[in-house]
């Protein structure tokens, strides 16, 4: 009895009063760890598209962007620093939500499920020797109170056995990208990271969100310039350029991509 109060009084510390759900806004009926209804934990799905690139898996509308062998033109032309990327889902819904309450609204518990979307997301034919997620500065980190991408990584080399570590650290907080060169950003990036050893190593680079892609593969050249044998990213949900909301962005793309094939 004295063992199952003493949990309960450390565990009280983590423990919801049933409020509402912080996503559907249903009532809770039961105490959780997180204020999160069962239904919208398990409401995430995997991204579905027809049409994706085999190494970075960025989904298209159509065939059109990808070459005969199923690969992207920017994959091709070696402009994406990492092997592949693997993701679970879109950025979008219940998971975007979720995303949101682990990152900004401190529901660090939210760590556990998400992570084992990551688990879901990893491949079963890839083999990797090292999971390190994409650092914090100090600063964020401290302002947050923890690492996103480590408390993921965490989750996931529990899960799959793979070890995971801190390899990189950031010197300084990155300045804002938008608005630089292609070769600005690079520098502004290269220039912000210590790395521990990760020579001849299989990296595995943990990040919860991607967006344009730009971090995770400035990373990746920092990694493989500090000696790593490969690099390919995993992350819970990217920005899915075929969903509306992005629908004005997604088909100018398109035209400039159907303008360009149509020249060659
Ligand atoms: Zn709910
Ligand atoms: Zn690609």
């Amino acid at each position: 009895v004295l063992d199952g109060l003493r949990w309960g009084v450390a565990r009280f510390g983590n423990l919801f009063f049933p409020s509402d759900c912080a996503v559907c806004e249903s009532p809770l009926t039961d105490f959780r760890s997180v204020p999160v209804c069962a239904s919208c934990l398990n409401a995430p799905e995997p991204m579905v598209a027809e049409f994706a690139c085999r190494e970075c898996q960025t989904p298209f509308l159509n065939e059109y962007p990808l070459l005969p062998d199923g690969v992207c033109a920017a994959c091709r032309l070696g402009m994406v620093e990492y092997r592949y990327l693997y993701c679970f889902g879109s950025y979008d819904g219940a998971l975007a939500r979720l995303i949101h309450l682990f990152k900004y609204q401190g529901m660090k518990p939210l760590a556990e499920p998400l992570g084992r979307l990551l688990v879901r997301a990893l491949p079963r034919h890839q083999e990797f020797d090292l999971i390190v997620p994409v650092p914090l500065h100090w600063w964020k980190q401290w302002r947050r109170g923890f690492n996103q991408s480590a408390e993921l990584a965490r989750v996931l080399s529990r899960h799959s056995g793979i070890p995971w570590r801190n390899a990189l650290r950031r010197r300084r907080a990155t300045e804002v990208q938008a608005g630089l060169t292609r070769s600005e950003r690079r520098r502004n990036v290269a220039g912000a990271f210590a790395v521990d050893s990760v020579t001849g190593k299989k990296i595995l680079l943990v990040d919860d969100v991607i967006t344009t892609g730009s971090t995770v593969a400035a990373i990746s050249r920092v990694l493989r310039r500090a000696g790593a044998a490969q690099v390919s990213v995993i992350a819970l949900a990217r920005v899915d350029r075929r969903l509306p909301v992005q629908a004005a962005n997604a088909s100018s793309v398109l035209k400039s991509q159907s303008a360009k094939s149509g020249a060659i």
